[in-house]
Order: structure tokens, then C-alpha cells, then sequence
């Protein structure tokens, strides 16, 4: 078996996931696409303006990986906006800060982080129903109410 690609750490979901230059018609778009990770390096470095080191640690990867992942993101960026391109934010290898969890019976907890990429869970901390969800982060307003991605179970 071979060994899972490590996982970035990311503690911002873009709001906007795709961007599309006016005056081009559909037939004729190229799309390029970041991935949350991605994104998530021009958000420290960029908007955040941190030092490189400190949006590697942050983002749980070495110096060298951060330089290529913001290399690479920063290429995808000048080559859509200078040729016209739509941009489309979506994937990647990335695991949030903090996941919010919540069980059938209304539990909910929370997993940083450092638990996810180990040992997510799979049974509610509090009830053990093993019937939980992942609530997503992000959309807020509709996103912490209890709409969430099903992991198992009816
Ligand atoms: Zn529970």
C-alpha cells in the first residue's frame, strides 16, 4: 500500500469558489483550478502577509512545499487573469484547523486538526452512536444549523 499524500492544514474556506472573465462566451472558456490549499497560501502570504515560514507551519508543511505550493498557485492566478480564464477553487489534500462533529442524538464536538489526520472519528464522544456527521464551516448561515455531510449510516 502506499503512503497517503500529507494532508495541508487550512483554517480558511473561501466564500467565492469561481471567478469568470466577462465577454467570453461559454463554447470558448478555459478554466484553471486552484485547490483550497492552494488558496489558502495566497490567503496567508498574500492577504495575511506572514512570513513564509510561519504560513508553512501553519499550514502543517515544510518551507520548500509552501514555496512550491504558492509557486504554483501564483502561476495558475497570472495565467488566468492575463489569458482570460475562469478560475475554479475546489479540492485538494487539506483537512480543516477544526472540524465541528454532531451525532444523531444533537451531540456536537469538535476535532482540531491534529486529531483528523490521525484518527477521525467514528463514534459520538458522548453517546458512542456511531451515526455522525461532519458539519461544514463554511456558507455561513446555513452551515452550523446541522446541514452536514453524512459520513455513514441512515
Ligand atoms: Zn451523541
Amino acid at each position: 500500500m502506499g503512503r497517503q499524500p500529507l494532508r495541508r492544514r487550512v483554517d480558511n474556506l473561501p466564500q467565492v469558489t469561481y471567478f469568470k472573465p466577462a465577454g467570453i462566451p461559454l463554447a470558448h472558456l478555459q478554466e484553471t483550478r486552484l485547490s483550497i490549499e492552494e488558496a489558502e497560501a495566497i490567503r496567508l502570504k498574500d492577504i495575511e502577509g506572514l512570513a513564509q515560514g510561519d504560513c508553512a507551519q501553519k499550514m502543517s508543511v515544510s518551507r520548500p512545499t509552501f514555496a512550491r505550493i504558492l509557486l504554483s498557485v501564483r502561476r495558475k492566478m497570472a495565467d488566468a487573469l492575463l489569458n482570460g480564464k475562469a478560475i475554479r477553487i475546489e479540492g485538494g489534500n487539506y483537512e480543516m484547523a477544526v472540524r465541528r462533529f454532531r451525532c444523531d442524538n444533537g451531540h456536537e464536538w469538535e476535532v482540531p486538526f491534529e486529531v483528523m489526520i490521525k484518527e477521525p472519528p467514528e463514534l459520538c464522544p458522548t453517546c458512542s452512536t456511531p451515526d455522525i456527521m461532519v458539519l461544514r464551516p463554511w456558507k455561513p448561515g446555513c452551515g452550523m444549523g446541522g446541514r452536514g455531510r453524512r459520513l455513514r449510516g441512515g
